[in-house]
């Protein structure tokens, strides 16, 4: 499996691999490098979020948008599922996919949300977040997220015999499937 990133990486490398390196190794390096470059040209006093934040995503193979996979943070989720860490002076905690959409495409512009397209709030891809109007993000349908109430309701249900399939309760309370597998999955949620 190869992420979007391994991808651009080798290219800008000519398509050189990284030799006598482990698979899984060579895949967090090329992950750090893009993000390095990126946050070093564009917010140099994020560099080092960025980097941390790096380390701690992996791809989603049963999720993707636009031809590239979902990369999903597997760190702490807010209520909403938005992956939340930190900040570098810990006196703020930082939305992960808005560190994310910044270190790739620049400041987010005053005033927008961050839409993600792939409808999984915890992704960090940048190619699948687009900063859009508030009325837009609504238009779209894309602010149905789960509550905390959601998600005891529907931890409650698999603690039962006979739960509903997971497509099935994605599709009730309109989310990804994704989103319901990460919420079963005992993922830490906190509040924002
Ligand atoms: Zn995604």
């Amino acid at each position: 499996m190869r992420s979007q990133f391994g991808h651009k990486y080798r290219s800008d490398q000519g398509g050189t691999p990284l030799p006598s390196r482990p698979r899984s190794a060579g895949r967090r390096l090329s992950l750090m490098a893009n993000w390095t470059v990126l946050v070093g040209e564009i917010m140099p006093e994020r560099a080092a979020l960025s980097d941390r934040i790096s380390r701690r995503i992996r791809p989603e193979p049963g999720s993707s948008y636009g031809g590239s996979l979902c990369q999903v943070w597997i760190g702490p989720l807010s209520r909403k599922g938005y992956g939340v860490t930190n900040s570098d002076d810990h006196a703020t905690t930082v939305q992960v996919h808005r560190v994310a959409y910044e270190a790739a495409k620049g400041p987010i512009p005053r005033g927008l949300v961050i839409d993600h397209l792939c409808k999984v709030p915890a992704c960090v891809n940048p190619g699948h977040l687009e900063a859009v109007t508030n009325a837009e993000n609504v238009r779209r349908g894309s602010n149905t997220k789960l509550t905390m109430a959601d998600a005891v309701a529907i931890r409650d249900e698999f603690s039962l015999p006979n739960p509903r399939t997971k497509q099935a309760i994605a599709d009730a309370y309109g989310v990804s499937r994704t989103a319901i597998r990460l919420l079963l999955a005992g993922e830490t949620w906190v509040a924002e």
